[in-house]
């Protein structure tokens, strides 16, 4: 098992396993059945960006991206990062900056049409008090998912948009937030803060499916009662332990050629009809990082494209203020051996870091 974890990294550097599956790499590895049935199989199907597939079926090189920030394998620590004092903290702090630039932020308001016209874009809002409006700008930004954001521009897209929109994936998970500890498992000292099923015999029907220990995953005190959340629950959680039982839809890893082909389509229309997109969903492997570095990439774009045409000059923000509030760490970093490190609790100036840094768009 540490060899794999170290060796699976070749994934990702080598085009050899371009496109490859799960299934075909333990083939490659010749994977012991411990090593199948008790790490790499269980895990597969508790990664939330993963394809309802049969673990087998998976693109290895997005389960490997998957594991190498949450330092599941990597020769070397998880390159995670941190909102400093909890993610609320992130909108106390960029609130008056927004504010203090001129924005109008309206919360609550669902936008249900954009229409790009030749100077300027229309977005139509509805309020959650049921009221319409119709806002001009200078551009939109697009931080949805790209299959989410296709009907809101159904009407005037064209064919090379919807074609690179279409190309992302994007899958629906239950998710049940309960007090049932019958979904982890029975000893007490056994329970992470990520929590797979390693079946006996039956694979779950629906995948991915894991439960958070939110306890420990956010350090909650001790008074706090044992909150568990399951994504596509593998078994019902007692119905008087349930808080709440919802859906979402949420990114799925293409991974390989189709995956970079998708990345590529949508880098050829970016600021293109006044449009940009950012989102988790455009850089593998699709957690916060992924969002927060695709959006600081398409923000550049933007302040660029604003300094060339001058058509929004009151927008130049400075992104590197934002930095501030993340702090690098890797406090879910599980590997044996490897120093985890404490979350800070002041603000800290970011280190450099692969992710934040990247120019542009495209598969690490
Ligand atoms: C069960 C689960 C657990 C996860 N756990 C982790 C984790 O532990 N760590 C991690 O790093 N990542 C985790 N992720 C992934 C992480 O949540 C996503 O990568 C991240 O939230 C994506 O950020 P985003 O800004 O791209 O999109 P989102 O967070 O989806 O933001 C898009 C926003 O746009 C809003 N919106 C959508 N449509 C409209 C509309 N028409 N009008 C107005 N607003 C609209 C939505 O309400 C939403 O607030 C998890 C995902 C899931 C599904």
């Amino acid at each position: 098992m540490a060899a794999f974890r170290v060796r699976c990294e070749e994934v990702l550097t080598d085009q050899t396993f371009a496109g490859w599956t799960v299934g075909r790499y333990l083939e490659h590895v010749n994977a012991s059945d411990a090593l199948r049935n008790a790490f790499v199989l269980p895990r597969a199907m508790g990664s939330f960006p993963m394809p309802d597939k049969a673990p087998h079926d998976m693109p290895i090189d997005e389960l490997v991206r998957f594991w190498l920030i949450h330092g599941i394998v990597g020769s070397i620590p998880a390159n995670r990062h941190t909102v400093v004092g909890g993610m609320h903290r992130y909108v106390e702090s960029l609130t008056p900056v927004l504010k203090a630039a001129g924005a109008d932020i309206r919360c609550n308001t669902r936008v249900f049409k954009v229409l790009r016209l030749e100077e300027k874009v229309e977005v139509h809002v509805n309020s959650a008090d049921d009221k319409s409006a119709i806002l001009t700008t200078d551009f939109v930004l697009f931080t949805i998912h790209a299959r989410n954001a296709l009907p809101l521009v159904a009407d005037d897209t064209e064919p090379e948009e919807a074609s690179a929109l279409t190309a992302f994936k994007i899958q629906r998970a239950r998710v049940v937030v309960h007090h049932d500890p019958a979904l982890m498992a029975n000893e007490h000292d056994q329970w992470g803060a990520f929590n797979y099923v390693a079946p006996d015999g039956n694979w779950p029907a629906v995948r991915p499916t894991i439960t958070f220990y939110l306890n420990r995953l956010g350090r909650l005190s001790e008074d706090v009662p044992d909150t568990f959340v399951t994504m596509n629950p593998f078994r019902e959680p007692s119905p008087e332990t349930v808080v709440s039982d919802g859906y979402l839809v949420h990114p799925v890893g293409i991974g390989g050629t189709a995956g970079r082909n998708a990345i590529s389509g949508l880098e050829k229309i970016q600021g293109q009809r006044r449009t940009w997109w950012a989102g988790s969903y455009i850089r593998s492997p699709h957690v916060h990082e992924s969002a927060w570095a695709s959006g600081r990439i398409a923000a550049e774009m933007l302040l660029s494209w604003c300094n060339e045409f001058s058509a929004c000059s009151e927008s130049k923000s400075n992104v590197e203020d934002l930095e501030s509030l993340i702090s690098t760490g890797s406090s879910d970093d599980e590997r044996p051996g490897v120093e985890k490190r404490a979350v800070p609790t002041t603000f800290l100036k970011i280190k450099p870091s692969r992710l934040l840094h990247a120019r542009r768009p495209r598969v690490i």
